[in-house]
């Protein structure tokens, strides 16, 4: 039997196969099979479809990726065009497509000045195993191999291979798998709702980045590399610092020359309002991973944007970089990749969503600070993120942690939207392409479900 939308199986049907043969990311698969997946076939504008023809809003752009929005035809057309022509090509041995060459191109004219490379990969992940790779080559060739640490911050998200997720500061991901790999050392994260009670935002922000003055201070001045951060904090729960903390930064870095990783996977291609996250706070990046919101997540894609201190020392000591994937610039993506930047510029999509919807969309979120389950709520541009308490006043945790985020994600799916939780924080980060009324309709779910949540927690 078919399903509502025309697939040709039933909803049971994918779910039974799904139980038994497809192994989920981040996912619980004992927990998942009792319940059956939610199996979603169709989306267009910021509305996903499930099995069962159930409309949902979008409220996290798939995985913070679908900056445009569902639906847009341009970039199939811009992929399929590419495949017909040139499918595949490498770009290893002396050899380049146009779609790489143009993408990088365009890269360098839209990312901050002074990154005039691109490195491309197929992920975030990838981006940051190059990052750690090329840091470490950089100081190689400077003849300082021993400077050879990266740090970076507790519950900071970079990925999911086995570089990527040492560099993150996930306590669970650490603890499957050895991780981190070694020269990687991790400083608090500047998360003032959680670590700064009773203390001034600003002297917190202070506080937080002078973590770093320390450690170099304590591993050695001449044994650190790199400092890499998400301008905000995407994963661990949208954390965004206090203005004092990425002017401190800045200074820190340069005054021990480390180099500044700005990881833009998330920040990048407009979720703050601006083009990237370093925009935002005004920072001179010496790396840049991007991806996700590169392609609009129509097909995998990233890249690390080399600056230049970094790209004239490395390329002016000779010798080949001895990294790379067989997908890396892969044709079809750049394709997709450059039409969806075109999109971004032609339709102003980035400018109108800081001018209107951005503000306004904040400005409804903010109202949530009076309800009695919400201790915080913080976001900048199209990307929130919703503490939840056990008690606002005494800002209690809930017991077991991740049980009301949990309880409050599901009604969100049951009153149709996508809202993510990590641990008891509420997560948002819609297509950048929502209309107020999109929004009017976002908020009132969200509304609703934070009643229920609170209802069945017997909080008032
Ligand atoms: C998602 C993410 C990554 C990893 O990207 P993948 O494409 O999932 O490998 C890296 N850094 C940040 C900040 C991210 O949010």
């Amino acid at each position: 039997m078919s399903n509502t939308s025309g697939n040709p199986r039933s909803t049971s049907e994918y779910q039974a196969f799904d139980r038994r043969h497809h192994w989920h990311p981040f996912t619980d698969t004992k927990a998942l099979n009792k319940k059956g997946t939610r199996v979603i076939v169709r989306a267009d504008g910021v509305y996903l479809w499930d099995t069962d023809g159930n409309r949902i809003l979008d409220g996290m752009a798939g995985l913070w990726c679908v900056n445009i929005g569902y639906g847009r035809k341009e970039l199939c057309d811009a992929a399929y065009a590419q495949m017909l022509e040139l499918p595949y090509y490498n770009s290893f041995f002396q050899t380049a497509h146009p779609p790489a060459i143009e993408l990088s191109k365009i890269l360098a004219e839209v990312t901050p000045a002074g990154l005039q490379y691109a490195f491309f990969t197929n992920s975030g992940s990838e981006a940051n195993d190059t990052v750690v790779r090329l840091v470490r080559h950089y100081w190689s060739v400077r003849g300082q191999p021993s400077r050879d640490i990266i740090i970076s911050r507790d519950n900071a998200y970079h990925g999911s291979t086995v570089a990527a997720a040492s560099l993150g500061g996930m306590q669970p991901m650490h603890a499957q798998g050895g991780l981190p790999i070694p020269g990687v050392e991790h400083i608090m994260q500047p998360h003032y709702y959680l670590l700064g009670e009773g203390m001034d935002e600003k002297e917190f922000g202070l506080l937080a980045a002078r973590a770093l003055e320390e450690k170099i201070h304590a591993l050695g001045k001449h044994r650190v590399a790199a400092f890499i951060a998400e301008p905000i904090q995407g994963a661990g729960g949208v954390i965004v610092p206090p203005s004092s903390y990425w002017p401190e930064i800045q200074r820190i870095c340069r005054e021990y020359e480390i180099l500044l990783v700005a990881d833009e996977v998330i920040c990048g291609f407009g979720r703050t309002g601006e083009w990237f996250g370093t925009d935002y706070y005004g920072l001179q990046a010496d790396l840049m991973p991007i991806a996700k919101g590169l392609s609009s997540g129509y097909l995998p894609i990233g890249a690390v944007m080399i600056g230049d201190k970094v790209a004239e020392t490395v390329i002016e000591s000779g010798g080949e970089f001895a990294h790379g994937y067989t997908y890396s610039g892969h044709p079809a993506s750049c394709a997709v990749a450059i039409e969806n930047i075109r999109i971004l510029q032609r339709e102003r999509i980035i400018e109108k969503a800081a001018q209107d919807v951005a503000p306004y969309f904040q400005k409804c979120l903010a109202e949530f600070s009076n309800h009695p389950l919400v201790g915080e709520v913080r976001g900048v541009g199209m990307f929130a993120g919703i503490e939840l308490s056990a008690d606002k006043r005494t800002r209690a945790r809930f017991k077991p942690l991740g049980k009301a985020g949990t309880l409050c994600r599901d009604l969100c799916i049951e009153n149709g939207l996508v809202m993510r939780a990590v641990g008891d924080r509420m997560i948002l980060s819609p297509p950048l392409v929502i209309t107020r009324e999109q929004i009017d309709e976002l908020i009132g779910k969200v509304a609703q479900s934070f009643d229920m949540t609170a209802k069945e927690l017997g909080i008032q």
